[in-house]
């Protein structure tokens, strides 16, 4: 298989995805670029690379669900298992028009290094329907991510494979996912799940944990580079559960916000933007369009001139074309796979440090394992002690990554895919192949 090219085991039968374009060769490829660049590094672990190459399982399931005019639909689901030699699954599930079978490959991948790269007892998987869920009324999205949970009950399970939310999903459809797996296995089963309401066995401190990660990774990054946090100018894309999340948290650390951009605008002010009434701005009408501020255009915004830049929407949005353009000395990756290979390369000629997804939007998935440590145990924690906790972990990883890149001159992704894949093979040497 050439890691070249965007190879995969069935995506190329689907519609792209709108974000690919010349200088992105699609989710799947670009992880496969970034496993051969780690090989190197992999001393004898390496005869075992080809493990991280391939999904473990790749379950595609047809979805019909009646509409309520009558008509019946069909929407086609995935659920990716990448790998599961430190524990069982764990990956969100994705509701989006645009999700192939590629990028929920790809995305499962990135769990798979992100759980390692943390050192959470879990291999990596993610989930998605193709389905554009805002053409959907409230019952017929309860009764899609019920089938879709019915059809993919075979794989998931506390023990196997647990689900959480990602873009377009949230406590509420983890609640249905969880009553689905329940009422199919005769008793209430919290664990199968995880980013599920406080009253169903959810974690506190959940909802802001993935931004507060990034808070975490970005102030020690910045330390590291001897860039004070206080006074600091910060861009983010996406004001959504992670961009908005750290964006106060850099606000309330004495940091200036001063461009922000959603799905419909981009807002601009070189003295700071007023955050927290953003928030609530953004928690009525669902966007950021309208809220004062000077208005950029789109491509605009990646000229900003700032300290910190947090691509926290998309994948696909630092390219070859606006990497050379970005004026940051710190790029925080809040979402999943937002800089592109190339761009990679230019930001380290460019000497701008990036903390990479699999390290920095973390905090989600290490809160999700608090939730189902207390799930299992019936024992819940308090917010303080949740934060905590999370605050040790993403900072213990990320100083043991940044060792690794310092020791071997490479960078911070690297680093991290270095400890996350010897993790991971380590494991897989150890159990040995079955039979
Ligand atoms: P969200 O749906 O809450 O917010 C997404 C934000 O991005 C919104 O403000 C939206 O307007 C904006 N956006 C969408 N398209 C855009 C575009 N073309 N240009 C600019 N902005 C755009 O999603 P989220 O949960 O904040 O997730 C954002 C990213 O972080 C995703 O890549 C997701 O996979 C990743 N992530 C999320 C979590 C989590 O716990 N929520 C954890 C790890 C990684």
């Amino acid at each position: 298989m050439s890691s070249a090219a965007p190879t995969n085991i069935a995506g190329q039968k689907h519609a792209l995805p709108s974000y690919l374009n010349a200088d992105n060769l699609g989710p799947w490829g670009i992880y496969l670029q970034q496993v051969d660049r780690v090989t190197p590094y992999l001393g004898s672990l390496a005869r075992w690379v080809e493990t991280l190459k391939r999904p473990k399982r790749a379950l595609v399931v047809d979805v019909p669900i009646e509409l309520d005019n009558g008509t019946i639909a069909h929407f086609e689901g995935y659920r990716v298992q990448h790998n599961l030699s430190r524990g069982p699954g764990k990956g969100g599930v994705r509701f989006h028009q645009d999700v192939t079978l590629s990028e929920v490959m790809a995305l499962s991948a990135w769990m798979s290094v992100k759980n390692a790269a943390v050192n959470v007892p879990y291999g990596g998987a993610k989930g998605g329907i193709r389905v554009d869920p805002r053409t959907l009324s409230h019952a017929e999205l309860e009764r899609l991510t019920r089938r879709y949970t019915s059809e993919i009950n075979i794989i998931i399970g506390p023990s196997k494979d647990i689900p959480a939310p990602d873009v377009n999903t949230n406590a509420q459809v983890m609640a249905w996912m969880m009553d689905t797996y329940s009422m199919n296995s005769g008793s209430t089963s919290t664990g199968v799940v995880t980013g599920k309401p406080i009253s169903l066995g959810g974690s506190l401190g959940r909802h802001e944990a993935t931004g507060r990660g990034v808070f975490v990774v970005g102030s020690e990054a910045a330390r590291n580079i001897g860039l004070d946090i206080k006074g600091a100018s910060v861009a983010v894309q996406g004001f959504g559960n992670v961009g908005a999340v750290a964006a106060k948290l850099f606000h309330e650390a004495g940091a200036k916000v001063v461009a922000v951009q959603d799905h419909r605008t981009t807002l601009f002010d070189p003295a700071g933007l007023d955050v927290a009434a953003m928030m609530e701005y953004a928690a009525h009408s669902g966007t950021i369009e309208g809220f004062r501020g000077e208005v950029l255009r789109t491509e605009q915004f990646w000229e900003v001139d700032c300290d910190i830049l947090i691509p926290a929407a998309l994948e696909g949005q630092i390219t070859a074309r606006n990497a050379p353009l970005i004026k940051a000395r710190l790029v925080i990756e809040g979402a999943n796979g937002p800089t592109t290979p190339e761009a990679d390369d230019i930001l380290r000629e460019r000497n701008i440090l990036v903390a990479p997804d699999v390290i920095a939007n973390a905090g989600g998935v290490t809160v999700s394992y608090f939730e189902w440590v207390q799930d299992f145990s019936s024992f819940f924690w308090t917010e303080e002690e949740i934060n905590q906790r999370l605050v040790r972990i993403m900072q213990e990883a990320f100083r043991a990554i940044w060792q690794v890149a310092q020791d071997n001159k490479v960078t911070l992704r690297t680093a991290a895919f270095i400890v996350a894949c010897s993790r991971i093979l380590q494991a897989r040497e150890m159990r040995g192949l079955y039979p």
